[in-house]
């Protein structure tokens, strides 16, 4: 099973190749505000409990199963970023938009897919390791990471407490220095976690995370340039200052 799950990383490696090459080169996933209204889809609260629901329930399964007391460590943050992803971010989101079906059935596979993975190896063939100085640092850009991208999302969706249904410039916290803090904070969090995790499947999702939503933070930028006239000419996208 090991090698079949070295293998199941090299694979999403693979993918977030192809993903990367496809939104760099005039793709860009058509959900939220690149979706196509005219197409039928589904409410985006229930699309993102399905899709992201297996990425829940499935390390929960595995969650009490290995030898190792770092696996079940390991399995529990996982656990802990997908209990609100699937769970409470789907109940505050105040989007309308309709997910198309085919990029929900895309997100529900890599979620089964990466759940399976992370779930399965952290409880059967992560090493029992003391805590040290890596893990620390692993830990603490999770944790940040994991705050960043809430505080993020909360002050999107409090752009439309008014009931609106549009989009405004956000401002507060980072995004006074860049676009998409959201984004920057999820990727912080799965570069922290594969830090503290030091395994294949971790690294794996942490630069499949980066190829995936690197780029849709070019595509939110620009969109914000293009739509804002008044945009703030020094935000950046994703790192303050630099890029
Ligand atoms: P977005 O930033 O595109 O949108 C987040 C929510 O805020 C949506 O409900 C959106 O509404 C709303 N919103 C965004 N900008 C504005 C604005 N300027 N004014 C008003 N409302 C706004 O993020 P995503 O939907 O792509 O992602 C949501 C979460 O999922 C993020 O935390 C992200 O990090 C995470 N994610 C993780 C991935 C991974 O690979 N690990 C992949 C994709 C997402 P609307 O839907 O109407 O646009």
């Amino acid at each position: 099973m090991r090698e079949i799950l070295l293998t199941m990383a090299w694979a999403m490696i693979g993918m977030a190749v192809i993903v990367f090459l496809a939104l760099t080169r005039g793709f860009t996933a058509g959900y939220g505000r690149y979706a196509d209204r005219s197409k039928y889809g589904i409410n985006p609260k229930l699309a993102w409990f399905i899709q992201e629901a297996p990425a829940f329930f499935i390390p929960l399964y595995y969650l009490r199963r290995g030898p190792s007391n770092s696996g079940y460590e390991l399995n529990a943050a996982f656990l802990f970023h997908y209990f609100f992803r699937a769970l409470i971010y789907p109940c505050r989101i105040r989007s309308t938009t309709k997910s198309p079906v085919a990029i929900v059935a895309a997100a529900t596979f890599f979620c089964a897919y990466n759940g399976f993975l992370q779930g399965y190896w952290n409880a059967f063939y992560q090493p029992e390791e003391p805590w040290t100085t890596r893990k620390l640092v692993g830990s603490l850009m999770y944790c940040t990471g994991m705050y960043i991208n809430h505080k993020s999302d909360t002050i999107l969706r409090e752009l439309r407490a008014d009931g609106g249904t549009g989009y405004k410039i956000p401002t507060g916290f980072l995004y006074e220095y860049i676009s998409c803090p959201n984004y920057a904070g999820e990727i912080m969090e799965w570069i922290g976690y594969s830090i503290l995790a030091w395994n294949l499947p971790a690294l794996a999702f942490a630069i499949f995370t980066i190829a995936n939503i690197g780029p849709r933070a070019v595509a939110h930028h620009k969109w914000y340039k293009e739509t804002f006239p008044g945009y703030p000419p020094n935000r950046r996208i994703l790192i303050p200052r630099i890029f």
